[in-house]
């Protein structure tokens, strides 16, 4: 029996039995009243309602309820999407304690709108990584392309600029990296990034290995696109190929379909053309990457038109939310993926 199924028996057995399951995971208790996503109603036969819209990725956890506070007489229940569940025998109009904790791993599930500190014991966000692609000097020195790779390039090169705003890439990357932050973070996830000022110096590589070893769920770079054809224009995402020769190929699958979630969300907010994902094995920052990774371009800024917009705070706003959808829609349907990480 492989491991998988031995989880799925787990779970089962523990739905008949009432316990969890035995994979490793924090749990807390609050008021189902002062959480939203959970919601009691009706008095004599309460119910549980899982709000979907308001859980970025709730897919399958335990919910554990009782009226008294010891949770002695608690009863289990493994909770799905767009399910509603009714509770027996409980006075709604007493306190009801819920206690609701994640499976199959260890970090937890997203579930914006409760309360800080339940959000901490039980739900841990997601870490996604923002990398602002640039830096204010690039750095012309050498670097292997991929781990022990022949294959030198740059540490980090100049970028683009645009045509008429004259903004360098590494600017407009940072500005829309720090608002897609703050945007994640209202979300419930944790954020980290790879620079948060323009006069760095952290070559390609580097910037993979700080993701690596933060332990990111997803590494997102974010730059913008650069053409000596000034008509072209349109948003896309990158990722490596299925045949890609360093480590990062085991998350080919993951980074493929993270990149469509971006760019399909990215081009349906913004209205920019969608130019899809591109695959290739020649960046160095996707290379070293052992997480699922995904390169942004938002957009050419050698187009004027693009150029224009993508320095307005309402086209940064579009480009912010159709980033966090992505995100949001990658993780939802990692919640069901059978495919082991
Ligand atoms: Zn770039």
């Amino acid at each position: 029996m492989n491991r998988k199924k031995v989880l799925l028996l787990m779970m089962l057995l523990g739905m008949v039995l009432g316990f969890g399951p035995a994979v490793s995971a924090k749990s807390g208790r609050f008021l189902v009243g002062s959480v939203k996503g959970i919601r009691l109603d009706n008095s004599e036969w309460g119910q549980v309602k899982v709000a979907w819209d308001a859980v970025a990725a709730a897919d399958g956890y335990w919910i554990r309820y009782d009226q008294d506070a010891s949770m002695k007489n608690s009863w289990n229940i493994f909770v799905n999407s767009g399910t509603e569940y009714v509770i027996r025998k409980l006075d709604v109009r007493k306190e009801v304690y819920v206690s609701v904790r994640a499976c199959r791993r260890e970090k937890g599930w997203i579930v914006p709108g409760l309360p800080s500190e339940v959000h901490q014991c039980v739900v841990k966000g997601r870490l996604v990584v923002i990398d602002p692609g640039h830096q204010s000097h690039a750095n012309l020195e050498m670097e292997p392309n991929g781990p022990d790779s022949k294959i030198m390039k740059y540490k980090v090169s100049g970028g683009t600029r645009g045509k008429v705003t004259k903004v360098p890439e590494y600017v407009l990357a940072l500005d829309v990296s720090l608002k897609l932050r703050e945007e994640l973070e209202k979300r419930g996830y944790q954020v980290k990034m790879t620079r948060e000022t323009h006069d760095v110096d952290i070559s390609n590589a580097e910037r993979a290995v700080m993701a690596n070893e933060w332990g990111a769920d997803v590494f997102l770079r974010i730059h913008a696109n650069g053409s000596k054809k000034s008509s072209q224009n349109g948003c896309s995402t990158l990722c490596c190929t299925a045949q890609n020769p360093y480590p990062v190929q085991k998350w080919y699958r993951r980074s493929r379909k993270l990149s469509e979630f971006l760019v399909e969300h990215l081009a349906e907010k913004t209205k920019a053309k969608n130019l899809g994902v591109s695959e290739t094995d020649k960046m160095t920052g996707i290379n070293w990457s052992e997480v699922p990774v995904s390169i942004v371009e938002m957009g050419y800024m050698t187009n004027p038109r693009e150029d224009k917009l993508m320095q307005t705070e309402a086209y940064q706003k579009k480009i912010v939310i159709g980033l966090a959808d992505g995100v949001d829609a990658y993780f939802r349907r990692n919640t069901t993926d059978p495919e082991k990480e």
